[in-house]
């Protein structure tokens, strides 16, 4: 018999909110949940609370707390308003929830993702700029305090279902040779740099496997994602940057792989449907149905590998080098990347100016190595800050 999990999604409004909504919908038995949380989809939040009646219901943005209660008294829903990220946190680590889907969107969620881990909470991460942003506080806070860490990302989630159980840290006395991280190659995998000059957000966010997020949508475009995600798997699993090889796999069937010592590769494949990873974790070490049909083979015919294009796709290069550089690098970079996607997204940044705002951020940073959670903010802060200069620069050049 198993107990009923209280589950608290932070950024419940966006894709991975909406797939973990749908599994926990399927196991009433075995999942309630007890908390959501939105940045200011006030609508699209009051909705959800109607239908799944948490407890808790949270806005980020706490001009918007007033309207979110009006809605919910309208609706005859009776949980309790918190806003701002003060209430993100009480949520991360309030006693009554057992588990957290971390799923805000970008640096914005790291304090409340943080808190969960703080709380010792079984805590499943989507949010992977989190970890890019302050990995070594991340990592230290989730040993000290016990809590259980479940990779969401597709990649991450694949690799901890191929390692002996939780390896993480211990990849060379695991005899763990190589991680082998796919991706799609994006949108734009097949077109020449030339072409890319006018790409438009709507053509950069149409991914030809994964419906998702439009920040993390315009990073799989430029291949940013794979980069963030090297950064992602260091943290999770201890693998140094040599051990971490990107594979191009366009069919994005084979979600990631691990090479032992002894030349064994073990690889996870299913279909690109995010709610396999969040059932994984939600359940593990039971597995559950995810409402995800069974993976037809025959149909699929060919599954393809070939090597990344650094030439093209520089964000790999630029993760590479600042996973390498340590220190401040990795939240530079993450900063640098959200302001030059936002700026793409509203019409202020050519698609191809996107990894030169960041790689201009990182040449400018300033060389010291952050060990508190301040540190790590105050690096993010100033990389928005230069970031935002250079961008607001190429504006009156093209001007
Ligand atoms: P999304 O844009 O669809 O949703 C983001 C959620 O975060 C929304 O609920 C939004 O209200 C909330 N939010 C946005 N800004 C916020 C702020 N400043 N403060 C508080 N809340 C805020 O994004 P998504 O695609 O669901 O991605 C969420 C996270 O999961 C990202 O870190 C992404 O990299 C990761 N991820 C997503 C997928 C996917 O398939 N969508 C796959 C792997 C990893
Ligand atoms: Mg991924």
């Amino acid at each position: 018999m198993t107990t009923i999990q209280n589950i608290a999604i932070l950024g419940a409004t966006g894709s991975i909110g909406a797939s973990t909504l749908d599994v926990i919908a399927r196991h009433p038995s075995r999942f309630r949940v007890a908390a959501l949380t939105a940045n200011r989809q006030v609508d699209e939040l009051a909705e959800l609370c109607r239908r799944h009646r948490p407890d808790y219901a949270c806005v980020a943005d706490s001009s918007h707390a007033p309207r979110l209660r009006e809605r919910l008294a309208g609706a005859g829903v009776g949980c309790k308003v918190l806003a701002g990220e003060a209430g993100l946190v009480e949520i991360a680590s309030l006693p009554k929830v057992d588990c957290v889907m971390a799923a805000i969107v970008g640096a914005a969620g790291l304090r409340a993702t943080l808190a969960a881990a703080k709380a010792g909470k079984k805590l499943l991460l989507a949010n992977k700029e989190a970890l890019v942003v302050a990995g070594p506080v991340f990592m230290e806070t989730v040993r000290s305090s016990g809590a259980t860490l479940l990779p969401i990302d597709s990649e991450h989630n694949a690799i901890f279902q191929c390692l002996p159980p939780f390896a993480a840290g211990e990849l060379a006395t695991k005899g763990i040779r190589r991680i082998l991280l796919t991706g799609s190659g994006g949108p734009f995998r097949a077109r020449a740099r030339a072409e890319l000059h006018r790409v438009t957000p709507e053509e950069a966010c149409a991914h030809p496997n994964w419906v998702m997020g439009r920040k993390i949508s315009v990073d799989s475009a430029t291949m940013m994602n794979k980069g963030l995600e090297i950064i992602e798997a260091h943290w999770l699993f201890g693998a140094s940057p040599q051990q971490i090889q990107v594979v191009v796999h366009p069919q994005s069937v084979v979600h990631s792989m691990v090479e032992y010592a002894d030349g064994s590769v073990i690889a996870q494949l299913g279909h690109p449907d995010m709610r396999t990873p969040i059932a994984q974790a939600l359940a593990y070490p039971e597995r559950i149905d995810a409402g995800v049909s069974s993976l037809d083979l025959f149909r699929i015919g060919v599954l393809s590998f070939e090597q990344p294009d650094f030439e093209r796709f520089p964000a790999l290069g630029l993760a590479y080098a600042a996973l390498r550089s340590g220190g401040a690098a990795p939240a530079t970079l993450n900063a640098a990347n959200e302001v030059a996607v936002a700026a793409f997204l509203e019409g202020r940044l050519p698609f191809l100016r996107i990894t030169a705002v960041i790689e201009e951020t990182l040449a400018s940073a300033a060389a010291n190595t952050p060990a508190a959670l301040e540190d790590v903010l105050a690096a993010d802060a100033s990389a928005r800050g230069r970031a935002s200069q250079i961008v607001a620069r190429f504006n009156s050049n093209a001007a």
